[in-house]
C-alpha cells in the first residue's frame, strides 16, 4: 500500500465500493487519510446508570447482560429485540428494531460499552438501539470513537474499518514533509502521528494536538503556494502614466478626501506613473480595501482620470446593472467637465446604442467605459485599454475579472472590495494584489443602531416596519439562504473539537419567498412587498433592485444577494432574520445598506437562538461598527473559514477549500503558520535542497489543484 494506491487496494473494496468512495471524491489511500473525522464520541468517559445528570443525552456505559434477549413482533415487518442489563447503579430495558440477528450477540452475563441516550419514563430506564462494543480481556476500547461526514453508499462502521486498515500501515505510508526545526518550533507532533491519532485518537490530548498539526499544515502549504505563484506572476507590464494630477477631478467634489483616500490616490499614481517614462512599467495590480461607505468609488474615478489624460482608455466593471448605473450617474458629470468621454454599457443597452459604443470605444473616441459583465463579452475591442477596475470584485470569479484585463493586452488592473479581512489573513487572501488600506470613514456618518430580539418582539418589529414606511422611507428583510440540513443519525456528539458553528437550540430558518408571501398577505396587504434570492435570473433581479432603488417597493425580502455597494439612502431599516447564522462581518455589511442617507437608520437582528454563543457573537454587532475590528472578532469566533469562502479574492490566486483549519479559532496558529511560512521563504525563496523535496512537492500539489479551480 502507498499513498497514490487506489482504494480499490483496500480489504473489501470492490467495484461497487469502489464507485461508492468515488462518488465522495475518494480516490486514493491519500484521499482516505484526509477524509477526516467531522466530530468524536467520547465513550471513553464511561457513566453510571443512577447519574440523572446524563439522561436525555448520549453517553457511555459498562452494562452486562441480564436475561436472554426476546423477540416480539409489533407490527407487519417490523420486530423488537428486547433485554435487561445492568451496572453496579441500576437497571435499563435495551431495544432494537429490526435486528433479531443481535440474538447471537448478547446473552446473559456478557459485557459491552453502550453509547446510547438514556431516557427515563417513570421508574423505569431504557436505552434505544445504542451502539455497542463487546469488552474483552484482548483489546482496550478506543475512547474517542470518530464520526465521519457520510455520502449515500457509506456508514460509520464501514467507514472505520476502511480507516483502520490504512492507519495499521501508516508507518510504512507517511513521510513528515514539515522541516523538523519548524515542526519543533511550533510544538508539533508528527505527520504519522497527528493522521494516526485523528483517525483513532489514544486521548483527548493526543487528538488536540493532531488537529493542530493537520491545522497548521493546511495553512502553511496554502502560504507557501500563495507565494509561489506570486513569483510566477510577476513580470507583466503596463503603459506608464504620464499624468498623475488628481486635484482638477476632487475640486469638482464637494468634499475633501478623507487622509486615506488621499493615502491611496498616491498610492495609485506612484504605481502608475513614471516620470521618466520609457513607455510602459510594471503592470499594477492593486486592490483597494476598504469597509462599506469609505469612498472607494473615488480612488476608481481617480484611476479612470490619470489613464484617460495620460492618452489612454479605463473600462470600470460592476456585477450589477444597478451598480453600473449608479457609478455611470454619479461619474458622468465630473468626467463631462474634464472633457472625458464617458459611456455606459450593460445587457440592456439597446442593440443599436450599444453597436455605436463598441465603434467608439473601439476607435479610441470614448474614453471611460462603465458598464457590467457585458464589458468582458464578445465583440468589446479597445483602441488602448490601460486601466481595468473590478468593482466588488468578490462578486466576479476569477475568470470574469482577468477577461477585463485581457482587453488590453497590457493593462493595470485596479480591484475595489469592501470585505474586510483580518490583518492575519490579508497576505493570504489577497496574495499576490498590493493592498491600499481605506481605513477611515468619511466624517459625519451616522451611527445605525442595532438591536438583537427574538422572535418576542415580532409584533412591535412589525410596527416598526410600518412606522419607517409611513415615514416614506424603505425596509431589506434578509432571510439566510440555506436549507435547513437534515442532520444525520450520528449527530450526537458530545466532544466537539472542531468548535461547530451551528450550536445546539438553532432555530427553524426563515425561508425568502415564504416569509414575503406572508407578509404580503397576511401582515402589510397595503404595501409593496418584493422578494429577490440567488436562483431568479439576472436580469429579474436588476429590475427589482431598480424598482427598490426607484422607491416603488416598500419592503425588500431578500437572501444575502441583496446587491452589495448597491446605494438606496432611503433604506433606513435592515432586518436580518437568523441572525445567528451569519459571519458578523456579514452582517456588517448587510448594515452598511442602510444608514446611506440623512435618515435615522437601525438594524435589527432577530435570533432565537438559545445558544449562549450566538447571543455573544450578536450582541457584538450591538457595539462595534468598525468592519476591521468585526472581522478580527469573526476570526476569533468563527475561525478563518468564512473568510476564505465568502470572498471570491482568495479565487484571484486559487481557491482554498479550507477544510480542518475552517474553523479554527486559535488566532495564534493561523498567524505562527502563516509567519513560518514567510520566514522559510525568506531564507530560501526556491525551497531548494534534498531535505525540502517533500515539501516542496506538496506545495506543488497544492498549486496544481488551486490553478485547477481557477477555471
Ligand atoms: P464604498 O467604499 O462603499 O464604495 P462609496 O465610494 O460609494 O463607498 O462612497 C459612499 C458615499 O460617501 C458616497 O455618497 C460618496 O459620495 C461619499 N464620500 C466619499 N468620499 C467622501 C469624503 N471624503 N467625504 C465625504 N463624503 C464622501
Ligand atoms: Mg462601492
Amino acid at each position: 500500500m502507498e499513498l497514490n494506491s487506489p482504494v480499490k487496494c483496500l480489504y473489501g473494496v470492490g467495484d461497487k465500493l469502489e464507485k461508492t468512495l468515488h462518488s465522495a471524491g475518494l480516490f486514493t489511500v491519500n484521499d482516505m487519510l484526509y477524509y477526516l473525522p467531522r466530530a468524536y464520541q467520547n465513550r471513553g468517559d464511561v457513566k453510571e446508570l443512577d447519574d440523572e445528570s446524563c439522561y436525555g443525552q448520549y453517553h457511555s456505559y459498562i452494562l452486562t447482560v441480564a436475561n436472554e434477549p426476546s423477540v416480539a413482533m409489533i407490527k407487519r415487518g417490523m420486530n423488537l429485540l428486547k433485554f435487561r442489563a445492568f451496572d453496579d447503579t441500576g437497571k435499563v430495558n435495551i431495544t432494537y428494531f429490526n435486528q433479531n440477528y443481535l440474538k447471537d450477540v448478547f446473552h446473559t452475563g456478557s459485557t459491552f460499552r453502550f453509547w446510547g441516550k438514556l431516557n427515563k419514563e417513570k421508574r423505569t430506564l431504557s436505552l434505544t438501539s445504542p451502539a455497542y462494543e463487546p469488552i474483552l480481556p484482548t483489546k482496550i476500547l478506543d475512547p474517542l470513537i470518530p464520526v465521519y461526514p457520510l455520502f449515500h453508499g457509506m456508514n460509520q462502521k464501514l467507514m472505520a474499518k476502511l480507516q483502520g486498515e490504512i492507519i495499521s500501515n501508516i508507518s510504512t505510508l507517511i513521510k513528515d514533509f514539515l522541516p523538523e526545526d519548524i515542526r519543533l518550533k511550533n510544538q508539533l507532533p508528527t505527520l504519522q502521528f497527528a493522521l494516526k491519532n485523528i483517525h483513532a485518537p489514544i486521548s483527548e490530548e493526543a487528538l488536540e494536538a493532531s488537529i493542530k498539526r493537520l491545522t497548521f499544515d493546511e495553512l502553511f502549504l496554502f502560504a507557501l503556494s500563495i507565494s509561489k505563484m506570486k513569483v510566477t506572476q510577476q513580470d507583466s507590464y503596463a503603459p506608464a502614466f504620464s499624468y498623475t494630477d488628481a486635484e482638477p477631478l476632487l475640486s469638482l467634489l464637494p468634499y475633501k478626501p478623507t487622509n486615506a483616500q488621499a493615502k491611496a490616490i498616491r498610492e495609485l499614481s506612484e504605481d502608475l506613473c513614471d516620470k521618466n517614462s520609457t513607455g510602459k512599467r510594471k503592470a499594477m495590480n492593486r486592490i483597494v480595501v476598504g469597509d462599506v461607505g469609505s469612498g472607494k468609488t473615488l480612488i476608481a474615478a481617480i484611476g479612470a482620470y490619470f489613464a484617460c489624460k495620460s492618452g489612454y482608455q479605463c473600462a470600470l466593471m460592476a456585477p450589477t446593472e444597478i451598480l453600473a448605473h449608479q457609478h455611470y450617474e454619479s461619474m458622468k458629470p465630473l468626467f463631462d467637465k474634464l472633457g472625458i468621454s464617458c459611456e455606459l454599457l450593460t445587457g440592456s443597452t439597446p442593440r443599436k446604442e450599444k453597436n455605436q459604443t463598441l465603434l467608439r470605444l473601439k476607435s479610441g473616441e470614448t474614453q471611460f467605459v462603465i458598464g457590467t459583465h457585458a464589458l468582458i463579452q464578445g465583440g468589446v475591442e479597445f483602441k488602448e485599454l490601460a486601466l481595468a477596475i473590478t468593482d466588488e470584485q468578490h462578486r466576479f470569479g476569477a475568470r470574469q475579472r482577468s477577461s477585463l484585463g485581457d482587453k488590453g493586452l497590457f493593462s493595470h488592473t485596479l480591484v475595489m472590495s469592501a470585505t474586510p479581512i483580518p490583518r492575519t489573513l490579508s497576505f493570504m487572501i489577497y496574495g499576490d494584489l498590493d493592498i491600499s488600506l481605506i481605513d477611515e470613514m468619511p466624517p459625519g456618518r451616522q451611527r445605525v443602531d442595532t438591536f438583537v430580539v427574538d422572535e418576542g418582539y415580532r409584533t412591535r418589529l412589525n410596527g416598526f416596519i410600518e412606522k419607517q414606511i409611513k415615514n416614506g422611507n424603505q425596509v431589506y428583510i434578509v432571510c439566510p439562504s440555506v436549507e435547513e440540513k437534515k442532520e444525520d443519525a450520528d449527530n450526537f456528539t458530545d466532544y466537539d473539537p472542531f468548535a461547530s458553528l451551528f450550536d445546539e437550540g438553532m432555530p427553524p430558518l426563515k425561508a425568502t419567498v415564504e416569509y414575503a408571501e406572508h407578509l404580503k398577505n397576511e401582515v402589510f396587504p397595503d404595501y409593496n412587498i418584493a422578494f429577490l434570492h440567488g436562483k431568479m435570473k439576472p436580469k429579474e433581479k436588476d429590475e427589482i433592485m431598480m424598482e427598490f432603488a426607484k422607491g416603488s417597493i416598500q419592503v425588500l425580502v431578500s437572501t444575502t444577494v441583496i446587491e452589495v455597494g448597491v446605494n438606496v439612502p432611503n433604506a433606513t431599516l435592515m432586518i436580518v432574520e437568523n441572525a445567528e447564522r451569519f459571519g458578523l462581518s456579514q452582517l456588517h455589511q448587510l448594515r452598511g445598506r442602510v444608514g446611506r442617507g440623512r435618515d435615522k437608520s437601525y438594524c435589527v437582528l432577530v435570533s432565537d437562538s438559545k445558544s449562549e454563543k450566538s447571543v455573544e457573537r450578536l450582541n457584538i454587532m450591538k457595539t462595534i461598527y468598525d468592519g476591521y475590528s468585526i472581522a478580527e472578532r469573526d476570526l476569533q469566533m468563527r475561525g478563518p473559514g468564512d473568510f476564505f469562502s465568502s470572498s471570491d479574492s482568495v479565487r484571484q490566486s486559487g481557491q482554498l477549500d479550507l477544510g480542518i483549519a475552517k474553523n479554527c479559532t486559535d488566532t495564534r496558529l493561523v498567524h505562527s503558520a502563516f509567519e513560518s511560512a514567510r520566514e522559510l521563504l525568506a531564507s530560501n525563496p526556491a525551497l531548494l535542497g534534498d531535505e525540502l523535496d517533500y515539501l516542496r512537492q506538496r506545495v506543488e500539489e497544492t498549486c496544481v489543484s488551486k490553478s485547477n479551480t481557477i477555471n
